[in-house]
């Protein structure tokens, strides 16, 4: 009896080529093509040494066709469009997952990075220190900033 695997792109099922281990995609060139992307997806996520060579790879490619990004931008606002709505989506998750942290009262170093530390007015707001665990000698706080 032949071994069959089903493509991860196109879902169709074909034999197992015998010198081809762990095969996923078909030979189609549409899901060759998505077997290539999903490496370069994992490999981009995973892999330092690969995501820096994309990273260069670009950078010297924008330096070689300056302008083309601003003409882009310029011919497609609703890829910028896009661009806000994710950006918000991402700034909303992370102020969120920060409130969290400062309503569990479990606030590391790394949780409030992204916020700026620096001299400046901060305004002290009461927070509940019964629902946050704190202990009777600790005095809670929540720093927002006024002015930077
Ligand atoms: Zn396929």
């Amino acid at each position: 009896m032949i071994s069959t695997f089903t493509c991860l792109h196109c879902g169709c099922t074909f034999p197992c080529n015998p010198r081809a281990k762990d095969q996923k995609y078909c030979n189609a060139k549409e899901c060759r093509r998505a077997s290539r992307r999903a490496w370069k997806n994992k490999s981009y996520k995973t892999n330092k040494s690969y995501r820096q060579k994309c990273l260069d790879s670009q950078k010297s490619w924008r330096e070689k066709n300056p302008g083309y990004q601003k003409q882009y931008r310029k011919d497609h606002p609703d890829y910028i469009a896009g661009c806000y709505a994710s950006q918000k989506v991402r700034y909303k998750k992370r102020r969120e997952a920060d409130q969290k942290a400062i309503d569990k009262n479990n606030v590391n170093r790394n949780t409030l990075s992204s916020n700026p530390r620096r001299d400046g007015v901060y305004k002290l707001i009461p927070v509940d220190g019964r629902k946050n665990n704190v202990n009777r000698n600790t005095i809670v706080v929540r720093m927002q900033i006024l002015s930077g």
